[in-house]
């Protein structure tokens, strides 16, 4: 969940379709869309991010209905069965994710209706989806040819303050947590809200420390660089970042500074880069920054928001986010981070205006076909489809082997460790 909202998604897949770039090439006439799948049917592409479970919850039609939100068909989203298929997609990160502003409700019950949820929505397809909770489980999928699905929680703000809850959430399955989505916490701040506690307070400390014993990776997109900073210090388990992209090259709050990018190799994380418009595109964020601006001022003047921002846009047409601005990002993060520490996070289903030539999950390969053709090396392209992440899985699940032999689940609470 990037944050920004989709709508009109079917209209723009189809004026896209004829719009498209390469889309008319295939592998036949197109040696590096053919290399690119050639090298994704013998490596797992591994994506940290992809919202349909939200896309069902909040379903028009039917929400929360797995079975009238059919994968078998052509959804109005981004995902779906056959797309995932001709997108090579071997693991997805289903993100099960819980808005962070809406103060009035437990964020815990919604976090457990989102496993019911996304458990349902696996069960469902037992023949191409199955719950994966360790990379052998993906690595198993992928021989068997179904989806290896994983769960990841977005938004810290579910544990409510408890470690118990965090262990819980464990064991149904969540196998990483944003430490938080766009809400600052009692214990961590939030990149998109305002710095409260210069980055991590010890309770949150605290919550990585015993996320490392758990053996949950700790993802750091959405926090502020401070959280990214503290997190780094205190975790002894490999990091990701499930949906972010370069802050070098995008001015945005959400992406990854070059300070932090240098990081990962002494950590052995990944910055999983993602497709989100504004994130790569810095006319998509500077029109976006206008868009909002814009609407505060409608909003204030009691105007018709709804018709004033429509001519609004008419005026001021949106710009489109690229598939070459996408990989401009993932060279980047290859250059400062290194191969060893860049991976994939589309967040497909939490965005609405796709990159030209990455409207949906089966363009996967495209992307590839494009590092290809910038000079990527086989061995670098294995290592962005899966092979760096599965390392890190497998360097967390090892840790948390190490850890839980040495030392007891955590009870310390945050009255004891913020306000002694
Ligand atoms: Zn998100």
């Amino acid at each position: 969940m990037s944050g920004e909202r989709r709508g009109l998604a079917l209209a723009l897949l189809v004026m896209l379709a004829g719009a498209g770039e390469p889309a008319a090439l295939s592998a036949q006439d197109d040696p590096a869309l053919a290399r690119a799948r050639r090298l994704l049917a013998a490596t797992p592409l591994i994506d940290g991010h992809n919202d349909l479970v939200w896309e069902i919850r909040t379903s028009p039609t039917a929400p929360r209905d797995v079975a009238a939100y059919d994968l078998r068909t052509t959804t109005p989203g981004q995902t779906d069965l056959a797309r995932l298929r001709s997108g090579q997609v071997a693991a997805q990160f289903w993100s099960i994710y819980v808005p962070g502003e809406m103060r009035d409700s437990g964020y815990a019950r919604i976090q457990l209706e989102e496993f019911d949820l996304a458990r349902r929505m696996i069960a469902r397809y037992p023949d191409r989806l199955a719950l994966a909770l360790s990379a052998d489980d993906i690595e198993r999928e992928f021989k068997r040819g179904r989806v290896a699905s994983l769960l990841g929680m977005e938004g810290g703000h579910v544990l409510e303050n408890s470690l118990g809850t965090l262990r819980v959430y464990y064991d149904l399955g969540a196998r990483y947590l944003t430490l938080t989505h766009n809400v600052t916490l009692d214990w961590a701040d939030a990149a998109a809200d305002s710095a409260r506690h210069g980055g991590l307070t010890e309770f949150g400390r605290e919550v990585v420390r015993e996320m490392n014993r758990l053996g949950m990776l700790v993802d750091l997109s959405h926090v502020s660089p401070g959280t990214m900073s503290d997190a780094l210090d205190v975790t002894e388990a490999p990091v990701i970042f499930s949906h972010s992209s370069a802050r070098a090259l995008t001015e945005h709050v959400r992406n990854v500074p070059d300070s932090i990018l240098t990081r990962l190799e002494k950590n052995g994380g990944v910055v999983m880069v993602t497709f989100v418009g504004a994130f790569v595109s810095q006319a998509v964020a500077d029109w976006e920054a206008r868009y909002n601006h814009e609407l505060a001022l409608a909003q204030a003047a009691s105007a018709d928001t709804a018709s004033h921002m429509r001519e609004w846009e008419q005026a001021n047409p949106r710009p489109r986010a690229t598939l070459a601005q996408v990989a401009d990002h993932l060279d980047h993060v290859r250059e400062v981070a290194g191969p060893d520490h860049v991976g994939i996070g589309s967040d497909f289903d939490g965005f609405d205006h796709p990159p030209v030539g990455l409207e949906d999950v089966s363009r996967f390969p495209y992307l590839f076909a494009e590092l290809i053709r910038r000079g990527w090396s086989d061995d670098d392209l294995r290592k962005l489809a899966g092979r760096n992440l599965l390392r890190v899985l497998r360097q967390a699940e090892a840790i948390a082997t190490r850890l839980r032999r040495e030392r007891e689940p955590s009870t310390r609470t945050i009255e004891q460790l913020d306000r002694p």
